[in-house]
């Protein structure tokens, strides 16, 4: 991964260092505390195409719904630009995703998410768009 080795602020907006912030739950070196962490390592995981950990942090109940080539594809024909987190209860979490799409159009992804802890990890199960 080109991100490694360079000090560069996490995708998500947490205004501190990728690998002080995300990094450590993409990695696997650390589990997600919350729904809201886990929501924005997966933000930066489809800033930086990860389309194995968007895969493996989503429940099994609805896992299956999600092709990782979708996701792969998805997450590199856009350019991401920000997120917002709008508010987070214990299990799920609304947020604004904003990015440039294949036509350099800013889009705006709102959806309000459902996650749910299985064996201490958090997962992405579904959720609600607008
Ligand atoms: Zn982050």
């Amino acid at each position: 991964m080109q991100y490694v080795m360079k000090q560069i602020e996490c995708f998500c907006g947490s205004q501190i260092n990728f690998n002080d912030c995300c990094k450590r739950y993409i990695d696997g070196t650390q589990k997600a505390p919350t729904p809201s962490a886990l929501m924005r390592s997966r933000y930066s995981a489809y800033a930086t195409h990860n389309a194995d950990y968007l895969v493996a942090t989503t429940h099994i109940s609805t896992r299956k719904q999600h092709n990782k080539k979708d996701i792969l594809d998805w997450s590199q024909s856009n350019q991401w630009i920000k997120l917002e987190v709008l508010q987070a209860t214990d299990n799920t979490v609304e947020f604004k995703a904003f990015y440039l799409d294949c036509q350099m159009q800013m889009q705006i992804h709102h959806e309000h998410s459902t996650f749910k802890m299985e064996d201490g990890k958090w997962f992405y199960v579904d959720g609600e768009f607008y």
